[in-house]
């Protein structure tokens, strides 16, 4: 099995797309991520995994808290911008809840805290106690097979 093998397996999985975010020392690092999923009911918890490599890995690792945005259709543009994929000159303005950074109209800011830390091959799982929720309602961005979709009418 080779990672392209592997990869495309994974890539048969379709999702929403988040932006994760943390702030540290006033500044605000925001990253896409499409690992994300709900662990927990009650106490409420959810989890993202951070590639080693990635700049966010120590970001969330110093805040101690982080937010996970779902975006909505309308804007990939910012998860291109937070995934590297196209250069971004002009600054993001982010709101804040529970005074956790977290994207405008995204279709669900969840601001957490960390509540554990797994290192798991070449990524780390936080686990996050989600601290507040804030539900917009649109429709999702979806990402299937390393392309962006959208959600078909009937
Ligand atoms: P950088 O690569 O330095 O930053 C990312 C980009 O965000 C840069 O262009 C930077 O300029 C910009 N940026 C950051 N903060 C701000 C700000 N405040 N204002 C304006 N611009 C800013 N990787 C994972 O580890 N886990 C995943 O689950 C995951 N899922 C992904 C899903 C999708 C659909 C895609 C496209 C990518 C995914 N990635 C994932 C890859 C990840 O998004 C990229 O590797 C990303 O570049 C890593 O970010 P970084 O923290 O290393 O920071």
């Amino acid at each position: 099995m080779d990672d392209r093998q592997f990869r495309n397996a994974m890539g048969k999985f379709a999702t929403g797309v988040t932006v994760v975010a943390a702030e540290v020392d006033g500044s605000v690092h925001g990253m896409t991520a499409n690992a994300f999923m709900s662990v927990s009911l009650n106490p409420k918890l959810v989890v993202v995994s951070i590639a080693e490599k990635a700049q966010m890995l120590e970001k969330i690792k110093q805040s101690g808290t982080f937010s996970v945005n779902i975006l909505a259709a309308n804007q990939q543009d910012l998860s291109m911008i937070f995934a590297g994929q196209v250069k971004n000159n002009k600054e993001v303005v982010f709101d804040h809840l529970d005074g956790v950074p977290v994207v405008p109209n995204a279709l669900a800011q969840i601001s957490c805290m960390v509540s554990a830390t797994h290192e798991e091959g070449d990524h780390t799982l936080f686990i996050g106690k989600v601290t507040g929720i804030q539900v917009n309602d649109s429709e999702p961005l979806i990402y299937y097979s390393g392309k962006y979709r959208s959600l078909a009418e009937d």
